[in-house]
């Protein structure tokens, strides 16, 4: 039975206190950002790689977010990525270079960590749950089987691939209503997607980039395991045929898929419209802090969705569908736009964590309630 969230518009809120590793990455520096007045998390520590620890975060940074760097941020030392320096902090959330996201989150869990992690590093492991909460938060059922299995409080969860997770969104939908066999899917990706320091200039200027390493392979089988079904000790996969092709665009943030599907019973264009539209689960009926109001967004103009004019509808966490309209080859096809680092990333990892709450599995902590006179 999930916890009830705290009433709209109280005045102040007990936050649990939450540390972000490799917080002045691309990723970290969303966390920061939206962390500074999260109405139930409160950031307690940051970490970096040795090069940066020790320093000050706004000195370490090289903050390219629009918003201005959090004043309350800047002055925070940067530690490094140890479990000594999270004391304190039973809720992680990693922005860790796959590289290293490995064992560091594993160091994590070992201390008793809940660790939501953005790399790809756990996400196919078996009492691993990857989660979009508006898709598969029953999958967040694993958590309690990891932690019977490692021996500890800790945990590691996981947020998807930044283009599944847009994919996953608008598949949920009809997966329900009338079933999806088969999907084949063309991305075109922005250059945030890469990280920091980015893409140089003279390969994406003018030109796209056929070619993303692993991504479609990990397309193809992280949905089939977000799709699927909770199991004893795993997930089933969910048995969806998926064809995955990447490109990166000179586009800064949003990621596009145009994608067709082949459902497993005919549907009307007007029923497929309505399932969409009609779309809404679990964090909307508890109204976790950043769930969406509506998750799936369909727009009906002839050109749209475009990242630069619809990324950031829903604060950057809807899947924006447009471009609705049958295939000649499959049954239905249609334009997604998710943006990589909010719903794909940072703040897709944040309602994550407020799932977690919300459910019960963060040890010793429930949603936090409005202080009573
Ligand atoms: P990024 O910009 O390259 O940032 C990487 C972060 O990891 C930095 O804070 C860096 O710290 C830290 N780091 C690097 N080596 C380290 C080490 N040896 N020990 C401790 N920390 C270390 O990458 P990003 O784009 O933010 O992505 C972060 C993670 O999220 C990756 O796993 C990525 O695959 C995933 N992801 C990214 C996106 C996206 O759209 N960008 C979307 C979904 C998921 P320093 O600054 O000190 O080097």
């Amino acid at each position: 039975m999930a916890n009830r969230p705290p009433a709209s518009g109280s005045a102040r809120v007990e936050r649990i206190p939450v540390a972000v590793l490799g917080a002045t990455g691309s990723v970290g520096q969303r966390f920061v950002s939206l962390l500074a007045d999260h109405p139930w998390f409160e950031p307690a520590a940051l970490t970096a790689s040795e090069r940066s620890a020790g320093r000050p975060y706004g000195e370490a940074v090289r903050w390219v977010q629009t918003e201005p760097l959090p004043p309350a941020a800047a002055g925070m030392e940067l530690g490094p990525t140890s479990p000594a320096r999270t004391a304190g902090c039973p809720l992680v959330f990693s922005a860790l270079d796959a590289a290293v996201a490995g064992p560091a989150e594993r160091a994590f869990r070992d201390a008793g960590h809940t660790v939501v992690s953005n790399a790809r590093s756990h996400r196919m492991e078996r009492l691993v749950p990857l989660v979009v909460p508006e898709v598969n938060g029953d999958h967040l059922g694993l958590v309690a089987e990891q932690r019977r299995t490692c021996g500890g409080a800790g945990a590691i969860v996981t947020n998807p691939n930044c283009s599944t997770i847009g994919l996953a969104l608008a598949l949920k939908p009809l997966v329900d209503a009338f079933g999806v066999e088969q999907a084949h899917v063309v991305t075109l990706q922005a250059v945030s997607g890469a990280g920091l320091p980015g893409l140089p200039g003279l390969r994406i200027l003018d030109n796209v980039i056929p070619f993303i390493p692993d991504e479609e392979e990990k397309i193809e089988a992280e949905t089939q395991k977000i799709l699927g079904r909770l199991e004893p000790g795993g997930v089933a996969d969910h048995g969806i045929r998926i064809s995955a092709q990447c490109t990166r665009v000179p586009v800064v943030d949003g990621h596009m898929l145009c994608v067709s599907l082949r459902l497993s019973r005919r549907a009307r264009l007007p029923e497929v419209r309505e399932a969409l539209e009609s779309f809404s689960a679990e964090p909307q009926a508890l109204g976790l802090p950043s769930a969406p109001s509506r998750p799936v967004l369909l727009l009906d103009a002839a050109d749209a969705p475009q990242p630069r004019l619809h990324r950031d509808l829903e604060r950057g966490m809807a899947a924006v569908v447009g471009r609705l309209r049958p295939c000649p080859l499959f049954d239905v096809k249609f334009v997604v736009l998710s943006h990589n680092t909010l719903r794909g990333a940072a703040a897709g990892a944040l309602l994550v964590g407020e799932q977690l709450v919300a459910r019960g599995l963060l040890p010793g902590r429930v949603a936090p309630t409005a202080d009573r006179p």
